[in-house]
């Protein structure tokens, strides 16, 4: 099977507004999507259009979605309610000398599809697995694995990414020209998520640390970029 570089847009994934910001490589959205900590799910059902921030994972060309065997929008969309799921990283607060023309420098993804249930336990143990590993690289593996029980308790979502686009907006405020010459300070500021130090967990087994591996991931301290 050859896999495209980069997603056809749709009708819905065509960036109108600022289309020059608009991205489809899928190596792009991908990076997004990693980089990502959170996501924003969006669905409709039983007469109402919800939205819940969750983790997520990436396997390939899957977004893999988790939660217990209860949650009420994961179980709709297990029934093939069409999902929307949002990914936002912000990089700089961008001050113009207008407040018309003050934005926000960022990345995000947009993806848009139905959700398949992985009910296979090897499939779902993986899946999880990369959840984990998503949010801390490697960290699946130093862990006790899911049990049948906590399988049974888990629902976990396929999401294919075939459907996306990306939004990139750069550079210095845009202010209009009539202002450009206004006496107030415009620029950008820079913004980072960092990870403070790992603060041990009530009864922590003795002689056990934090992987030395993890403190030196760059994923571990994300810079602008
Ligand atoms: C952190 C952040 C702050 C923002 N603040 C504002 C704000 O205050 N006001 C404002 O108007 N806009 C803001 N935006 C941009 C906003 O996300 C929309 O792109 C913009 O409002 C255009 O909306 P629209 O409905 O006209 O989009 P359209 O261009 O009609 O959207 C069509 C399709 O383009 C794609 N698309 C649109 N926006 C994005 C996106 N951000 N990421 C990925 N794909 C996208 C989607 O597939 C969407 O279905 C912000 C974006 C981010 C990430």
């Amino acid at each position: 099977v050859v896999v495209a570089d980069t997603l056809d847009p749709t009708a819905r994934t065509n960036v109108r507004r600022h289309s020059e910001r608009g991205v489809y490589e899928r190596d792009r959205i991908h990076a997004i999507l990693d980089e990502g900590m959170i996501c924003h799910v969006a669905g409709h059902a039983d007469g109402t259009t919800w939205m819940i921030p969750t983790a997520y994972g990436r396997r390939g060309d899957e977004l893999l979605l988790h939660g217990a065997a209860g949650n009420h929008l994961l179980k709709a969309a297990g029934t093939g309610v069409p999902l929307t799921v949002t990914v936002t990283l912000v990089d700089a607060m961008v001050l113009a000398r207008a407040v018309f023309s003050h934005s926000v420098n960022y990345r995000s993804v947009v993806v848009f599809g139905e959700a398949s249930v992985i009910t296979d336990p090897d499939d779902k143990a993986a899946a999880l697995a990369a959840i984990v590993d998503h949010l801390l690289p490697g960290r699946s593996a130093e862990c006790q694995a899911p049990t049948p029980s906590e399988l049974t308790q888990t629902r976990v979502l396929r999401l294919p990414i075939t459907e996306a686009s990306a939004k990139v907006r750069t550079g210095p405020p845009l202010d209009q020209p009539e202002n450009q010459d206004l006496p107030v300070w415009s620029g950008i500021v820079p913004l980072a998520t960092l990870a403070g130090d790992p603060v041990d967990a009530p009864g922590v087994a003795e002689g056990t640390a934090p992987s030395a591996g993890w403190l030196d991931q760059r994923r571990w301290l994300r810079p602008r970029t």
